[in-house]
C-alpha cells in the first residue's frame, strides 16, 4: 500500500512512501533496538525494513541505505504512521485491541475479537478505518502563537532578555529525535524539548541562528505554557493517523473520545504479543 508522507530532504519534497511486510531480519534488529530502550532507532529500523520506495518530485528512492536516510528526514509522527501500516502488513491484521475506562461511572469498555457460539465478533479498532491527515504543504513547518509570552530572565539578574510571542518549527524529524534521545535517554521530557528547540525556524516572525537555539531552545519549551504545548503537539499530530475515536458507555450511556493505542499496537507486534 501507498501512505501519504512528507519528507523534506536535499531541497526536495517526497510525498509517498510505499509500504510492504517486514522480514524476519528486520523484525529482529527493531526488537534488538527497542530491547536496548532505543525507541527510536527501533523504529527507524523497522521502517527501513517495510518501505519499499519513497516517491516524489519526479523522484523514487528504492535503495534501502537511502530510504535510510530520508526516514530520518520524515517527521516523527509520519514514522508513526509508517510503522503502524508497516505493522498491519506484517501481521496481516490491522485490528486494534483496546481496553477504555468509562470517564463518568469507570467502568471498562473491552474491545478485542472474541468467539460466541462459533462465530467470530470483532469489536476492535481497525488502522484502515482511522481518518489520515495528508499534509499537503510541508515546507510552510508548523506555526504557533502563544496564550501567553514566553519570558526568558538572565541567569544571573533575572532581567527579561526574550519574550517570545510567536514560533515557526520545521516538522521534528526522526532524526532529531534518535539524536535528541542519544543526548537524554532518561528523561522523556528534556528529549522532547530538544527536538523541539532543534525544530525552531522563527521566533517573533524573525530567523533564529543555531546559538540561539542552543541558548534559549529548550528552555523556551520548558516555560512554554502546557496549553500552548498541547496545541503544538496537536499540529504534529494533524497530519498523520488520527487516533481519536468514539467510545460509548453500555451502562451510563455516556460517550466521549478516547486515543486509540497504537503505540500498544506497534510494540505487541514487535514483542509477538
Ligand atoms: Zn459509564
Amino acid at each position: 500500500m501507498k501512505l501519504p508522507v512528507p519528507v523534506l530532504a536535499d531541497g526536495k519534497v517526497f510525498t509517498d512512501v510505499k509500504i510492504g511486510e517486514a522480514s524476519a531480519g528486520t523484525l529482529a534488529s527493531a526488537r534488538r533496538e527497542a530491547d536496548a530502550g532505543a525507541e527510536y532507532s527501533a523504529l527507524l529500523e523497522w521502517c527501513v525494513g517495510v518501505a519499499r520506495e519513497i516517491s516524489g518530485d519526479g523522484d523514487t528512492v528504492t535503495d534501502p541505505q537511502e530510504i535510510k536516510r530520508l526516514i530520518k528526514f520524515m517527521p516523527f509522527e509520519s514514522v508513526y504512521a509508517v510503522a503502524c501500516y508497516g505493522m498491519a502488513e506484517t501481521k496481516g491484521d490491522d485490528s486494534i485491541p483496546g481496553e477504555y475506562q468509562c470517564p463518568k461511572c469507570g467502568r471498562i469498555v473491552r474491545l478485542e475479537k472474541s468467539n460466541v457460539d462459533g462465530e467470530e465478533i470483532d469489536d476492535t479498532d481497525h488502522l484502515r478505518t482511522l481518518k489520515y491527515g495528508i499534509c499537503s504543504n510541508p515546507e510552510s513547518g508548523i506555526s504557533l502563537s502563544l496564550s501567553r509570552p514566553i519570558e526568558i530572565p538572565r541567569k544571573d539578574t533575572g532581567e527579561i532578555i526574550e519574550t517570545i510571542e510567536s514560533i515557526v518549527m520545521d516538522w521534528p524529524t526522526l532524526g532529531q529525535c534518535i539524536r535528541a534521545h542519544q543526548k537524554n535517554p532518561d528523561n522523556e521530557s528534556a528529549m522532547m524539548f530538544a527536538v523541539y528547540a532543534d525544530a525552531i525556524r522563527l521566533v517573533n516572525g524573525k530567523k533564529i541562528d543555531s546559538s540561539w537555539r542552543a541558548s534559549f531552545g529548550d528552555l523556551a519549551f520548558s516555560r512554554m505554557m502546557v496549553r500552548d504545548q498541547a496545541a503544538l503537539v496537536a499540529s504534529m499530530k494533524k497530519y498523520s493517523i488520527q487516533s481519536k475515536v468514539s467510545r460509548a458507555c453500555m451502562k451510563c450511556k455516556t460517550r466521549w473520545d478516547a486515543e486509540v493505542d497504537l503505540r500498544g499496537f506497534f510494540s505487541s507486534g514487535l514483542t509477538g504479543d
